[in-house]
């Protein structure tokens, strides 16, 4: 199979020099990676910023921010099988970065935020049409809840038409291991308690074909 594999957390940039991003160290995404390759799979990995060491044998597309992210998986996603979506995409962005590094000022700064694009609604959507035209693509997304983790992953597996969704809490971000609760469309929840994101990554990796069988 061909994945694409997007991951680390994307940066939103302020100014030339600061940018606002989240904890992500990127390892479940690289994790995943180097799963498909071990089974045999091609796979492109999106990488936003992470202090990991590619893959040997993936495509690694680098990028920074969502934007970019939205770009490049619009360029490489109508080749793959499978698209994983492990980034932590940044859900909002400055409305007007500016141009040169901010001067420190007295008195409140405020940040006017606006939305990124959602990437994985935007493949899942694609998808439908995919299908229609029998190729079909497997969409899996990952969702961190602090609360409601089931029930409000489901939600989302539901809006972005997701064929498997990964969700875990906050004690998921930067570590080696990880819970991970995973539903496809047609079974019950499943749950992988306290594994190494390596073992994880196989597994999910190994779900993901068994849904092509
Ligand atoms: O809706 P939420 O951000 O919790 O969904 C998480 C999932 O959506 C992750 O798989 C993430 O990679 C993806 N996502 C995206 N584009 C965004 C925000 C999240 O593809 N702008």
């Amino acid at each position: 199979m061909r994945f694409l594999i997007t991951a680390g957390g994307t940066r939103e940039y302020i100014d030339p020099v600061r940018f606002i991003s989240n904890a992500s160290s990127g390892k479940m995404g690289y994790a995943l990676a180097r799963a498909a390759l071990k089974a045999g799979h091609e796979v492109t990995l999106i990488t936003a910023p992470a202090a990991l060491k590619p893959p040997a044998g993936a495509q690694v597309v680098p990028v920074q921010t969502a934007a970019e992210m939205f770009q490049a998986v619009k360029e490489h996603f109508p080749k793959c099988d499978c698209l994983i979506m492990a980034a932590a995409v940044s859900d909002y962005t400055p409305a007007r970065p500016a141009r040169t590094k901010i001067k420190k000022q007295s008195g409140k700064l405020t940040l006017e935020l606006k939305p990124t694009p959602d990437i994985l609604k935007w493949a899942g959507r694609q998808c439908r049409v995919c299908n229609a035209h029998h190729e079909p693509k497997i969409i899996v997304g990952f969702a961190l809840e602090d609360q409601d983790l089931r029930a409000n992953a489901e939600r989302k597996m539901r809006e972005k038409h997701l064929d498997m969704v990964v969700a875990n809490t906050p004690g998921a971000i930067g570590t080696d291991t990880s819970t991970l609760h995973i539903k496809t469309a047609n079974a019950d929840w499943m749950e992988i308690s306290a594994a190494h994101k390596t073992a994880s990554a196989r597994r999910i990796i190994r779900m993901i074909e068994r849904l092509t069988q």
